[in-house]
């Protein structure tokens, strides 16, 4: 049997990422000086150093810029879980994000192949942001 999994910690800069994740909603960080748009939640902008910025809800869709699937669990609590497919998705607002892909056998997984979100709640607390293939009519080969 495996433990419970590590969860990310909830603080105030990150809180309300958590809260709109929860409710199914993707939350992007848009500066209001620079235009810039970030994933990682901060109290100020990565590219301008501003502090205006302002939560604005994403299409949740973008594609796998890069990927890695994991055989090995990290820890015994993903033993579980392995292979599964860790995802660098370029999101359609622009930034990347980390991920993990489901619904998705690892010698389907491509580069470039689109992607949306989907909410898994973990725990009460916690729904953590992962991707699965956009269904787009076409058979895998
Ligand atoms: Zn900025």
């Amino acid at each position: 049997m495996s433990g419970p999994k590590p969860l990310p910690p909830i603080d105030d800069d990150t809180r309300a990422w958590w809260e709109g994740l929860h409710r199914g909603v993707l939350l992007l960080q848009h500066c209001r000086g620079c235009g810039h748009v970030q994933v990682h939640q901060r109290a100020m902008c990565g590219r301008c150093l501003g502090g205006d910025l302002e939560h604005c809800p994403a299409s949740g869709e973008g594609t796998i810029y890069s990927f890695s699937t994991v055989y090995r669990p990290p820890s015994a609590e993903f033993k579980d879980d392995v292979p599964y497919t860790v995802v660098l998705v370029e999101l359609a607002e622009g930034p990347r994000m980390l991920s993990t892909l489901v619904d998705a056998p690892p010698e389907t997984v491509r580069i470039g192949q689109p992607v949306q979100i989907v909410y898994d709640r973990v725990t009460e607390a916690v729904t953590l942001p992962r991707f699965r293939p956009l269904a787009s009519g076409a058979a895998p080969p």
